[in-house]
């Protein structure tokens, strides 16, 4: 590992292009990238929820011209205008495949099309066809930092994962890459039955999924994820509106809201739970498992993917 990967930043900047599109189910799209720039693209050691950043052209359908050696991409894209740079968003990583002919990185995108419920990210994988272009920032190939991944179970002897369709991707992956002996649970909750997609999770983990079926998020998973942690007291589960501006993000490493972190922070009890998916509905779990259940914060990763009513600023 040369000593110039070790002082860059963690983050490389691609140009990816579109190699393969595949709807694989009504709110899905798979999407395939490639190109020579993935060559510096990589974990150090396995996938799980890691994230990456993607640009999306703007209305002229160019690309901002970013220095792509660049070690600032977030200042160099802020240095664009408005109308020039684009739209930046947040995904996961489904698949990685490095390959001696290339590596490419599969995303799958959730459609979400209702008009005024629509966003750039959205409407650009609806439309993707091969040859198509975006920026991608993602993790330095060589570098030892697990920068972008979230998923520590540390010597947990159950997980618990909790989601919706914008974090199925993650937990997929997460469940993929597991030791195969891993044990526990998932939930995931998606729009139709038709969006449940096949994983290959270790034997010992519960795969549930959630189909909405035209209801509001959270309005499956809430009420089957307290049921199971055993909250009987629950009637009708409210949706909090996450609070202040930002998505709720606090874990047991870091905390969004400034929080005050365990001493033991990132080392886990018996479970360690892993939620993620709209941000007003992880807020409300969040107030269940910690205020209700006495979950201890330093066992669960919360986080927010999106929020309802509000588009991403990158
Ligand atoms: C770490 C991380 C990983 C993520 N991984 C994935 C992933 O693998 N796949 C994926 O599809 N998403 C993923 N997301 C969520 C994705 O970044 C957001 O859904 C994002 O808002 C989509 O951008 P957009 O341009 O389509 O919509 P925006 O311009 O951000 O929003 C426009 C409107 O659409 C609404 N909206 C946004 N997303 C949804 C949705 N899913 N369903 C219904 N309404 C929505 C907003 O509330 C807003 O009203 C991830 C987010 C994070 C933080």
């Amino acid at each position: 590992m040369s000593a110039e990967t070790q002082t860059r930043s963690p983050f490389i900047l691609a140009r990816a292009e579109v190699r393969a599109v595949e709807r694989v189910s009504p709110n899905f799209v798979r999407i395939t990238f490639g190109g020579d720039d993935f060559d510096r693209f990589g974990t150090p050691g396995d996938v799980y929820d890691v994230r990456i950043k993607i640009v999306f052209p703007p209305a002229s359908g160019a690309l901002p011209a970013i220095d792509r050696d660049t070690d600032d991409w977030w200042g160099a894209y802020q240095a664009f205008g408005e109308e020039e740079r684009g739209s930046m968003r947040t995904y996961s990583v489904r698949e990685l495949r490095v390959n001696p002919e290339g590596t490419e990185v599969v995303v799958d995108f959730v459609l979400h099309l209702e008009p005024g419920l629509t966003g750039p990210a959205s409407l650009w994988a609806s439309a993707a066809q091969a040859g198509d272009e975006v920026l991608i920032v993602g993790p330095r190939r060589g570098r030892e930092s697990r920068g972008g991944i979230e998923y520590a179970p540390g010597e947990a002897s159950k997980i618990v994962l909790v989601g919706d369709e914008t974090a199925a991707p993650a937990i997929a992956r997460i469940l993929e890459d597991a030791p195969r002996d891993t044990r526990g649970i998932a939930f995931i909750e998606v729009p139709v039955a038709e969006d449940e997609l096949p994983i290959d999770a270790p034997s010992g983990v519960e795969v549930h999924w959630l189909p909405r079926g035209g209801a509001a998020h959270g309005q499956r998973l809430l009420p089957t994820v307290l049921d199971f942690l055993g909250d009987t007291g629950h009637q009708e589960i409210v949706v909090q509106d996450a609070e202040g501006e930002d998505l709720v993000w606090e874990t047991p490493i870091y905390s969004g809201s400034g929080e005050d972190l365990a001493d033991d922070a990132g080392t886990h009890g018996d479970r360690y739970f892993w939620i993620a998916g709209e941000s007003g509905v992880v807020t409300t779990l969040r107030r269940h498992l910690v205020k209700d259940l006495g979950i201890d914060r330093a066992q669960v990763a919360f986080m927010g993917y999106w929020r309802r009513g509000v588009a991403m600023r990158g």
